[in-house]
């Protein structure tokens, strides 16, 4: 039977349906949810991203201080504009694009971001606060993977979980997110990477798997348990002469017969990407309504 799918899209859209009314109320007492937006530089996937996070924040009723600066930025003027947004206090939430150019170094960048102003979860107080169980902004994207387990029915409380990945971005603070004594978390987790020995040995005995490796085809048909639950957080670009592009986008999970074991798997695209952005004005709109 082939799976369900996880219609990412659709979850995204009712969060930020929810996030909407919150921003309405938030403004009828006199407070715009408002994001600083650093880019630095004019690479195109960042452009695309960043472009894609002030629509969202606009489509919701929420303001964002859009800065595009130029490759040549000094780490000193980077600072400069990020101490400048901490003081700010329109502004709720501050956003840096990453990947920074080479001269800038980017963890004193984040480790600049107040805290209380952290919507991405990098700042290491953040990630300190996830761990210990303590109210933080959530990283987005392991965030948008809890929400859309929780919101699809899945059970997480006694689950085996797999992660394959193990970034500061995705697999570390998921797994953190998902052994929280939590109605959230409550799950047994295994985080695979590229030292684990036999990674099928692992993803074999999993409810829920969690691809996040960034690369194609890590989760085959036959790694899975039937019935288990795929959640794809991997995006990779392959060559695909039909496309007027010339590549199309695939995720981690080797989707058509991973979907006929499976009982609810994410499509990529349409499956977490529209989660990330989500969360992040999820954050925005927290770190407002804290005023
Ligand atoms: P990353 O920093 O490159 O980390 C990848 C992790 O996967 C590493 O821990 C690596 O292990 C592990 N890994 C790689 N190949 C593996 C293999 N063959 N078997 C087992 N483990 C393997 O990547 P990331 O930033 O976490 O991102 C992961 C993927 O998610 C990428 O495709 C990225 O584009 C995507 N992503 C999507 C979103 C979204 O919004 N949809 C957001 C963030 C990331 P080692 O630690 O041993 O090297």
């Amino acid at each position: 039977m082939a799976a369900k799918i996880i219609d990412g899209k659709q979850i995204a859209a009712d969060i930020r349906e929810e996030l909407k009314a919150k921003v309405e109320q938030l403004k009828s007492k006199g407070i715009t949810p408002g994001l600083g937006v650093i880019l630095v530089g004019a690479d195109p996937a960042s452009i695309s991203y960043v472009t894609a996070k002030e629509k969202a924040c606009h489509d919701i009723g929420m303001f964002s201080d859009d800065n595009r600066l130029c490759a040549e930025t000094s780490e000193k003027e980077l600072l400069a504009l990020v101490d400048k947004m901490n003081k700010d206090s329109k502004i709720h939430g501050i956003l840096v694009q990453l990947p920074l150019p080479k001269h800038i170094d980017e963890q004193k960048i984040l480790l600049a971001i107040d805290p209380a102003k952290d919507v991405d979860g990098f700042h290491p107080v953040s990630v300190g606060k996830m761990c210990v169980g303590q109210k933080a902004f959530l990283p987005c994207t392991p965030h948008g993977v809890v929400q859309l387990l929780v919101r699809s029915g899945v059970k997480l409380d006694g689950a085996e979980v797999v992660i394959v990945g193990r970034s500061n971005i995705v697999g570390k603070p998921l797994a953190n997110m998902l052994i929280q004594k939590s109605p959230t978390g409550n799950a047994t987790v295994t985080v695979c990477h590229t030292r684990t020995k036999d990674i099928a040995y692992h993803t074999k005995r999993a409810d829920i798997i969690i691809a996040a490796a960034g690369r194609p085809k890590t989760i085959t048909a036959d790694m899975i348990k039937p019935g288990a639950v795929v959640i794809d957080v991997g995006v990779n670009r392959i060559e695909d002469s039909t496309k007027k592009s010339g590549f199309r986008l695939v995720g981690d999970v080797d989707f058509e017969p991973v979907s006929q074991v499976a009982s609810l798997i994410t499509p990529v695209p349409g499956g977490v990407g529209p989660m990330t952005i989500t969360m992040l004005l999820y954050n925005t709109v927290e770190s407002a309504s804290q005023k």
